[in-house]
């Protein structure tokens, strides 16, 4: 039986990550100190026989006894609310956490994939993004404690791969949303919806005309399990290519959710926020044979429905 250690597995990609996981028979180790995450969304793999949880902090030393084949470092805050209440976490998680479960990959000899992000594009200068693209970051601006952290972990992670000749995978992830988002992270999706199902302002930031591109879990998830298998080391996008603004998913939010009563209210756009958002998939396509299968309004239901019953 394959054993793979999954950190950051009490939040939004990583217990959906454990699900799927254990669909496939393998035997977990999920790890997490639930800065950003909730046990509620693991609390049903408990009674699993191929299930284990470390509550730790992975900027810590890391160990975990038996063999690992696979680590999948996804433990960091992600949405803007989250990194800027915890600039420092989030810079360690980034550094030296990744550095930590380098160094357990090496241990053990093990395959590790870690979880980075369109952040690392910075408010990018070319549309859609593809991986050759370098990125526009601001180092010293407020967003640039994720997405510097973020470069870092690329960077050390490359390292280790043409230095120790570690197998090493770098998924780019796109905006991607589902069910066990939080609702108060800040995320257009969540903040929207919890606004469309309370009959509050759908509160816009800026003129709502800057774009994104959101991809369903379910589908993300398929492709971090692509390129985990692959034999592919550079970095590689995941998202839904199709671009649209934030004005249009405010609407789309507001026909999801029943009888709303919610109309759109536009305030300051912050600091650096990114004008376009878009991944170029050619080499996801490519490569893993991978691209985006649910329709948006398929997911934004499946979504709302998750928000309605908890
Ligand atoms: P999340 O906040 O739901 O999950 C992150 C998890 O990591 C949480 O459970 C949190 O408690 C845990 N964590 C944070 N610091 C930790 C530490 N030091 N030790 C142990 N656990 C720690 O966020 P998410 O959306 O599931 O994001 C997961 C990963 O995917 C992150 O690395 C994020 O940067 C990346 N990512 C997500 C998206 C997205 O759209 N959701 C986009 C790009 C990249």
């Amino acid at each position: 039986m394959k054993r793979i250690l999954i950190t950051g597995a009490a939040g939004f990609l990583g217990s959906h990550l454990c699900d799927f996981f254990i669909k496939k028979d393998y035997h977990i180790i999920g790890m997490d100190n639930f800065i950003t995450g909730s046990i509620k969304n693991i609390q049903h793999l408990f009674p699993i026989k191929n299930f284990e949880f470390y509550n730790h902090d992975v900027s810590k030393f890391v160990f975990v006894p038996g063999k690992l084949d696979y680590i999948l470092h996804f433990a960091s805050p992600a949405s803007p609310i989250d990194y800027l209440k915890m600039p420092i976490q989030t810079l360690k998680v980034g550094s030296l956490g990744t550095h930590n479960l380098l160094g357990l990959a090496r241990v053990k000899k093990s395959r590790l994939l870690i979880a980075s992000t369109s952040e690392i594009y910075g408010d990018p200068k070319v549309n859609p993004q593809a991986e050759e693209y370098w990125g526009n970051v601001n180092p010293v601006g407020p967003r640039g404690v994720y997405d510097e952290a973020k470069r870092f972990q690329e960077a050390i992670t490359m390292a280790y791969h043409n230095y120790h000749k570690l197998e090493t995978r770098i998924v780019r992830i796109f905006n991607t949303y589902g069910p066990r988002m939080r609702l108060h992270d800040g995320r257009a999706i969540p903040t929207f919806i919890y606004q469309a199902m309370n009959n509050k302002d759908i509160t816009i930031f800026g003129d709502g005309n800057q774009t994104r591109s959101f991809c369903y879990v379910d589908d993300l998830i398929k492709g971090i399990y692509k390129l985990l298998l692959s034999d592919y080391h550079l970095p590689v996008n995941l998202g839904n290519p199709e671009e649209i603004t934030i004005n249009q998913i405010a609407k789309e939010i507001i026909d999801t959710v029943p009888d709303t009563k919610s109309k759109i209210v536009y305030k300051k756009l912050p600091v650096d926020d990114p004008q376009v958002r878009r991944p170029d998939i050619t080499k996801a396509k490519k490569i893993l044979g991978w691209a985006p299968k649910t329709d948006r309004k398929e997911g934004l239901k499946k979504t709302y429905d998750y928000y309605k019953n908890i």
